[in-house]
């Protein structure tokens, strides 16, 4: 099954519970707008890189498309289509005035250099530049993107039509970026966790948690969570895990892995595969990685009782239906990964307010949204003895449909 299908068989089971009329299921079963490209990029050896480039606009009834772009050599249109759906439910449940979108380039940017990546970031902009614009549709970094592609990207945009810094979020701070934007995403997933945690009548000391993948979300993730007391037991990256059931010291292990480029052989834990990451004896597993991270195969691996949805769709639909069968509860990804577009919402705020605010009130504000977001997820599980994923996907699609009535598109 494609990614985009899986992420669409969420929204079809949502629109049977919700009765959807046809026309509705028609109009959000897949994206309003997409723009595919050919990116064209001097390379430093004076011959020219060719690369595709994607953007899709999937449902702007409540508000410009909102969603990253994406620098990976597996980059496809199907993908970036499967996101930018996931993007449209994510900001309609946490009641962001945005509508969802995503872009993406077929690229390994390891391959790289600096200039080139400069180029093939300002490239990008200029081709997808037409469909971009404060009120229309919002970028913002995602794997393999950073503050510093965002810089380049809004550079292009704002030569060409002005200076408008609400174009694009996760942007450098000298730029207008928030306070709190590259911590946001990893911050959010434990402000989400922890009021599940706390719920159940557990305590963070008491709760081991293994995390699969150690960039930027799955790295902040583990170092807060490390802080607020959890154990964080094992944590894996793309070469290999290191394990200690003692717990780990993400701030160590990140250290490491600035020297070494990897968290493998981390001195005071053991090395093993990457795989193994899954059946490690801990409460909480966090896939913070790539799409599907647990799949038919492995999921009978997993020990955890939650499942905490960092990265985007890092479950597939039958590894869900199994660990749903379990009663394992997995904290759905337009949930637990919306702190990154929390925050770009609130960079996009303090943009059009002309104002920078303390990181204190950025985190605080965070804090409020994720929770609320959470426990309404909650109170539609229980109400309609539903799973997580059910309800968070009930909720997004509910207010979407609100917004398509509202202007009258049927
Ligand atoms: P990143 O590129 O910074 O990090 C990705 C990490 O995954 C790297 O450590 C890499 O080594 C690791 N990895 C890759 N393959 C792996 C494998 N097979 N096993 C274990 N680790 C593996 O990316 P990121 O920004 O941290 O994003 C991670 C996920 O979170 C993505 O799915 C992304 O869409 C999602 N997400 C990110 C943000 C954000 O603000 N960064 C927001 C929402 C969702």
């Amino acid at each position: 099954m494609g990614a985009f299908e899986a992420v669409r068989g969420f929204f079809i089971d949502s629109a049977e519970r919700l009765e959807l009329e046809p026309s509705l299921r028609e109009i959000l079963s897949r994206p309003q707008q997409e723009l595919v490209v050919q990116i064209r990029v001097p390379l430093d050896d004076g011959t020219v890189g060719v690369y595709d480039g994607f953007r899709v606009q999937y449902n702007g009834a409540r508000g410009p498309y909102k969603g990253g772009i994406r620098f990976h050599p597996q980059v496809t249109l199907d993908e970036v289509r499967s996101f930018a759906a996931l993007m449209t439910w994510k900001t309609a449940l946490l009641n962001l005035p945005f509508g969802g979108g995503k872009g993406g380039v077929r690229v390994d940017p390891h391959l790289l250099s600096l200039a080139e990546l400069e180029r093939l970031s300002r490239r990008f902009m200029d081709s997808v530049g037409l469909l971009v614009g404060p009120t229309r549709d919002v970028m913002a970094p995602d794997v393999n993107t950073d503050a510093r592609v965002m810089g380049w990207m809004f550079d292009e945009f704002t030569r060409r039509v002005g200076h408008f810094p609400e174009v694009i979020t996760g942007k450098p701070l000298a730029l207008g970026g928030s306070l709190g934007r590259e911590a946001a995403t990893g911050r959010g997933a434990l402000f989400c966790l922890d009021y599940l945690i706390h719920r159940d009548e557990r305590s963070a000391k008491d709760t081991t948690v293994a995390v699969q993948g150690f960039g930027n979300a799955g790295s902040w993730f583990a170092g807060l969570a490390h802080e607020m007391g959890y154990r964080i037991v094992a944590i894996s990256d793309s070469k290999g895990a290191v394990v200690n059931p003692d717990g780990l010291e993400p701030h160590m292990v990140a250290t490491h892995k600035l020297e070494t480029g990897s968290v493998v052989d981390f001195y005071a834990g053991d090395t093993t595969e990457c795989e193994e990451i899954f059946g490690v004896d801990a409460d909480v597993l966090v896939p913070a990685a790539l799409s599907d991270a647990l799949i038919g195969p492995n999921v009978g691996f997993v020990k955890a009782a939650y499942v905490l949805e960092v990265a985007n769709h890092p479950v597939a639909p039958e590894a869900d239906r199994a660990l749903a069968d379990r009663g394992v509860k997995v904290i759905p990804d337009i949930l637990a990964s919306a702190g990154g577009v929390v925050v770009s919402y609130l960079e996009w705020a303090q943009n059009m307010q002309h104002e920078q605010w303390r990181e204190k009130r950025v985190n605080s504000r965070l804090k409020e949204m994720m929770e609320e977001a959470t426990e309404v997820v909650v109170a539609r599980t229980e109400r309609d003895e539903i799973t997580m994923r059910q309800a968070a996907c009930d909720i997004s699609v509910d207010r979407v449909a609100e917004a398509e009535r509202a202007r009258g598109y049927l």
